[in-house]
């Protein structure tokens, strides 16, 4: 079976960003065929189930120092392409489709309707209307580049001539994943998981799931990689924004050591310096008070009771008892506390790929590969991952408008 049509467009899976892409390319040029391939037997399948079905689609970075903070992955590329279209004119576009938004206190955009599938339905009306082609169940198994130009894309029972191809394929990381582009010999940086939580291998930890500190600092000893966050404790280890960002930043590196590693926690996120003079403040404070019974409030009391017992101080020992020594051995734990990774857990379903194609091969400006004219890349599917909050889906929105914008078609 042979089709061919020189005005057509193909987008190559129907995810975020494909179907955004889809659209906007259909609006922009309505003479033109805008057809949308995608392997599975429905659209947005994954978006469906984003955010715990809410859809956390947009952050306002309000919180963030700087953009290299959320893109570990792709902060150079994202920091300009934000400023193209970033969380404003997300918020714009999908408000002119009827959405409505709840912001929540961490930054984090969710619809009002708290419901992943209004999103889906806003896409799909919008595809409909526009009159872009979606071709499901047609997993594309084959992306050449013609020698008279354009490009041919091959399926188990179909094979479609283009003149321009957008790859929003999404991530994953499944080794055959990218194969159909072996042809073209792009630059594929090998994928990686990215999001997960960490198994620790200290059985005190363990009895203590369920406790919550506000601001800890995870790092992983001999490395850069540290961050800072709320920590939760379950009962396999570490999980929450820290364990998450953490996971993100070192998820390359991580997946060279197998997932063992040495961790260390400070609990307060403060220099020991700055916990010496809170310990010597609760001292002077309350000497006549029990250890466990005057604490650093920032931390749960279970934990409390259990970081004394690291540190060799009876619960029930008067802060006056405390010598020197005993106040070094409390700051030490509290600060430099070790522990070591024995392994990963998903974080509920989400997870992110890191890796796709590099970067170098696609122009920052208009995501076109550099060595062939007329084909674009968008999404996950690009060397682009983000810690949690709504960024991984702003870069699919982000990359879908700059290759609609930027792809040519004279
Ligand atoms: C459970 C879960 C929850 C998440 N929650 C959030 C969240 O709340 N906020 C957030 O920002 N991020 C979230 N993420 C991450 C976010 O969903 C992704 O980063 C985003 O969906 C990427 O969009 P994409 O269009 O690039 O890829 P995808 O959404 O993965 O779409 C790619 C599409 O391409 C299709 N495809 C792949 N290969 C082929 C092929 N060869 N031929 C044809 N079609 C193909 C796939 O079937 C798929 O439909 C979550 C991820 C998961 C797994």
């Amino acid at each position: 079976m042979k089709n061919f049509c020189v005005r057509r467009i193909v987008v190559i899976g129907a995810g975020a960003a494909g179907c955004f892409c889809a659209i906007l390319l259909k609006r922009r040029f309505p003479q033109v065929q805008v057809q949308l391939l995608e392997a599975g037997p429905a659209p947005m399948q994954k978006l469906a189930l984003t955010g715990g079905g809410r859809c956390n689609l947009t952050n306002s970075f309000a919180f963030l120092k700087s953009v290299d903070e959320a893109y570990p992955r792709g902060a150079t590329l994202m920091r300009r392409a934000l400023q193209v279209f970033g969380p404003e004119r997300t918020l714009d576009w999908f408000g002119a489709e009827g959405v409505r938004f709840t912001l929540q206190e961490d930054g984090c955009y969710f619809p009002q309707s708290q419901d992943a599938g209004q999103i889906v339905r806003v896409l799909s009306r919008a595809m409909e209307r526009s009159g872009v082609e979606v071709r499901l169940r047609s997993a594309v198994r084959r992306l050449e580049a013609l020698p008279e130009g354009g490009f041919r894309i091959s399926g188990d029972a179909f094979s479609v001539d283009a003149d321009r191809v957008v790859v929003t394929a999404g991530g994953s990381v499944r080794r055959d994943f990218l194969s159909f582009l072996e042809p073209l010999g792009l630059e594929i940086v090998p994928p990686v998981p990215s999001l997960f939580t960490f198994n620790v291998a200290e059985a005190p930890l363990r009895a203590l799931s369920g406790a919550v500190v506000e601001e800890a600092r995870l790092s992983m000893p001999g490395t850069r990689f540290s961050a800072s966050g709320i920590l939760l404790l379950t009962h396999w280890g570490f999980s929450g924004p820290a364990a998450l960002k953490l996971s993100s930043y070192a998820a390359r590196w991580l997946s060279e050591c197998g997932y063992r590693t040495p961790l260390c926690v400070n609990w307060l996120n403060v220099s020991q310096q700055e916990c010496r003079a809170m310990l010597e403040a609760l001292q002077s404070a309350y000497p006549q008070k029990s250890c466990s019974n005057a604490r650093i409030e920032a931390l749960p009391h279970r934990l409390w009771d259990a970081l004394l017992g690291y540190a060799g101080i009876g619960v029930q020992k008067r802060w006056k008892e405390l010598g020197a020594s005993a106040l070094n051995r409390l700051c030490l734990v509290l600060t430099d506390f070790s522990c070591a990774m024995a392994g990963k857990y998903p974080h509920r379903e989400e997870f992110v790929t890191c890796g796709g194609v590099a970067l170098s091969e696609v122009s920052a400006r208009s995501l076109e590969a550099q060595r062939f004219p007329g084909l674009y890349f968008a999404g996950e599917v690009l060397d682009i991952d983000a810690i949690t909050g709504g960024f991984n889906l702003q870069a699919a929105w982000t990359t879908a408008y700059i290759v609609a914008m930027s792809l040519k078609i004279d």
